[in-house]
């Protein structure tokens, strides 16, 4: 068996102004949706998608294609704990929170791949499970966030104090924000989307 990443689950609607306009050839947003995933139709074919976004569709695809399979998990599996910098980010770039997990790191770097915008990513460390599971067992919780942004030296590492966590976190959100100060925003449950989420910052790593 393999575990639900929450690929199929991605509201790809949300990120297209659902006018109906019928300018694709499809009676509405949602048909031409369902043509972009079946690959009938490309993305750029709807007029009202500019470029970013339309790149964050392609990575998506991308990202698809590579999906890996993931066995379901019985027992946590413990990865890295701690910060990983991408493509050199600096005081103004994104902060991600997430899990210590194995199999959600290696799902996470792969989507950050597609992409060449900056980011601190930082491992909190939830004994090994994924963030589903450490929602169950309560592993991903403020105070483990709050320790690896201490033990990162997030606070001297970035200007806005703010970050994202994982669209399955978002009940530890509250807790989060009261003992660090930080901001946070809620990201995608399905890691694949966050290229949509974050769009405006998506560059590609070779530009088209
Ligand atoms: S062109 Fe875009 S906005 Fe218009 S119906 Fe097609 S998908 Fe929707």
């Amino acid at each position: 068996m393999s575990a639900d990443l929450y690929f199929d689950r991605i509201d790809f609607q949300k990120y297209i102004d659902p006018t109906d306009c019928i300018q694709c050839g499809y009676p509405s947003c949602g048909e031409f949706i369902d043509a972009v995933r079946k690959g009938i139709s490309k993305i750029q074919e709807c007029s009202f998608i500019g470029r970013n976004k339309a790149h964050a569709f392609e990575a998506i695809k991308k990202i698809g294609e590579l999906w890996p399979e993931v066995p379901l998990l019985l027992h946590p599996r413990p990865g890295f704990t701690g910060l990983v910098e991408l493509n050199e980010p600096n005081a103004g770039s994104l902060v991600l929170i997430s899990g210590n997990n194995e199999y959600t790191e290696q799902v996470l770097m792969m989507v950050l791949g597609t992409t060449v915008c900056p980011f601190f990513v930082v491992f909190s460390d939830t004994g090994g499970n994924t963030v589903d599971m450490s929602m169950i067992y309560h592993t991903l919780t403020a105070e483990k966030v709050h320790d690896a942004l201490k033990e990162a030296g997030m606070e001297e590492k970035v200007s806005a104090k703010e970050m994202i966590i994982p669209g399955l976190a978002y009940s530890v959100k509250g807790d989060i924000e009261k003992l660090t100060g930080w901001q946070v925003r809620v990201g995608p449950v399905c890691a694949a989307e966050l290229p949509l989420f974050l769009s405006e910052i998506w560059i590609p790593p070779q530009t088209e």
